[in-house]
């Protein structure tokens, strides 16, 4: 492979201390893009070293997430808890180096001086104790057996400046950084030291990364100054906000992304949505496929204000990806919902040459493929569940009796159980019975679906068959006797 400086190399590098929600996609999505735009390298990186906090399965969702939403990775995953002896090694040579020390200090010392610090408004940070110590002093703490920390020697004063692809020049103040950890006393390294001596060794040419990082910029700056490397180009993406420009929570709708396929998101709208929080082809295309966003993907059209995630947007979209499938593809992409929530009384497997003949009458009022179980749960059930009274509605007891006695008689002789035929046969009728169409058909579309909202009623009817028809509207008329 050509891992000259030229080539574009992203990574997406999930902490899995937790299921992958949309915010995190989002930084996985932009960094794919910005990849397979320039023919560059997308890897995945798993950084778990924060053993405390590690979620068991999450690498597995994580994974599956990106699969899912067609994401390949081109490198990776590569396990941060396989590199220890890498982070020690360049550890060991920062403080050999005089760039970073070791620190002995007890949590009960550290965890006094934060609450001293806050007590007086002073902004938590170490207070460098151990920064000057000397040979002895090391010797002897070692001696009597506790394991130090790493830390790294921040410079007193001067500024640092991150210079972002997306917001230009940021500069920070070098007094405002305090001596962070870089190796724990476990033996595993902190984010900031085992983030960028993998950036460096998988010559990653730029870090896309949420806002929320930026502030560590400026520290990870300094460790590829005290290495003598040379860092990679920085993006930091938008925020991505709620509706009501509130931190997106779970109460917005941003749950785990495998949330969303299990609600039946198409991955492809997943797509389009997730690629608009934070870029824009012209600030007007809504509707883009990744071909084409993958086409015209570039970091200038990356927004520097925070994004707004509105769940309706989504399911609009994902309504009209759904509309633009072929009707055997939607019904081939509802199968697994269908199989999974008809009610369990409903035969297994279900019948997909059945199903591809329902499911295009839905197919217009589908906003999820989650949806499609209950608008077409009728067509499988042996027997209908409804309120006799949904069957007359305003009318007499009598017209509906009236509209289903002379609908069965007419639809009973009749050759062909086709939806024009059906209908010629049976609209004629609302005049003999006295009644407009609405009404009269509403008594038959409660007789065979069970419920007052269906798909248009003769196709319905043509689907569901004569044998199952007829003995709805029986059974609908008996009830009314
Ligand atoms: N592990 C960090 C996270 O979970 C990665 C941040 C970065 O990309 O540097 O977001």
């Amino acid at each position: 492979m050509d891992n000259t400086s030229s080539q574009v190399r992203v990574r997406f590098a999930p902490s899995p201390t937790g299921y992958p929600h949309v915010g995190n996609i989002r930084t996985a999505l932009f960094n794919w893009l910005f990849a397979r735009h320039a023919n560059g390298v997308f890897i995945l990186r798993i950084e778990d070293t924060d053993q405390a906090r590690k979620v068991e399965g999450a690498v597995e969702i994580i994974m599956d997430s990106l699969k899912w939403l067609g994401m390949v990775c081109d490198e990776g995953p590569i396990f941060q808890s396989q590199r220890l002896e890498m982070y020690r090694k360049y550890a060991d040579q920062l403080v050999r180096e005089g760039n970073a020390y070791c620190c002995f200090c007890s949590s009960e010392r550290l965890e006094s001086m934060r609450k001293d610090q806050i007590a007086r408004k002073l902004p938590p940070g170490y207070d460098r104790r151990c920064r000057e110590l000397t040979d002895e002093q090391i010797k002897a703490a070692k001696a009597s057996g506790i394991v130090p920390v790493v830390r790294f020697k921040s410079p007193l004063n001067g500024q640092t400046t991150v210079t972002d692809l997306i917001r230009g020049e940021v500069v920070f103040d070098n007094s405002t950084l305090d001596d962070f950890v870089l190796m724990k006393s476990d033996g595993f390294p902190t984010y900031h030291l085992a983030n960028i001596i993998d950036d460096h060794f998988m010559n990653i040419s730029h870090v896309m990364r949420a806002e929320e990082w930026l502030s560590s910029t400026p520290r990870h700056l300094l460790l590829y100054r005290a290495f003598g490397w040379q860092p990679p180009q920085f993006a930091h993406l938008p925020m991505i906000l709620g509706p009501d420009k509130s931190k997106l929570s779970k109460r917005h709708g941003a749950t785990a992304i495998n949330e969303y396929r299990d609600k039946g998101y198409l991955p492809e709208a997943m797509i389009n949505f997730l690629t608009l929080l934070g870029w824009s082809l012209d600030d007007k295309t809504e509707i883009m496929g990744s071909e084409q966003i993958i086409k015209n993907f570039s970091i200038e059209r990356v927004s520097k204000t925070a994004a707004v995630f509105n769940m309706d947007k989504l399911e609009w979209m994902n309504g009209v990806y759904i509309r633009n499938l072929a009707p055997e593809e939607f019904a081939a992409r509802s199968l697994p919902f269908v199989e999974r929530d008809l009610p369990t009384a409903i035969q297994r497997p279900i019948d997909i040459s059945y199903l591809k003949q329902i499911a295009p009458l839905v197919q217009e009022r589908a906003k999820t493929l989650g949806e499609v179980p209950q608008l077409i749960d009728f067509f499988f059930a042996d027997k209908l569940v409804y309120d006799t009274a949904l069957l007359q509605g305003k009318l007499e007891k009598s017209q509906a009796i009236a509209v289903l006695r002379n609908s069965l008689s007419a639809l009973e002789s009749l050759q062909d159980w086709k939806t024009e035929p059906m209908e010629s046969a049976v609209r004629p009728l609302t005049e003999e019975v006295g009644l407009k169409a609405g009404p009269f058909f509403g008594v038959l579309r409660v007789a065979v679906t069970g419920r007052t909202a269906s798909p248009p009623l003769f196709q319905t009817m043509e689907v569901l068959g004569r044998e199952r028809c007829m003995g709805r509207l029986n059974e609908a008329l008996n009830r009314l006797l």
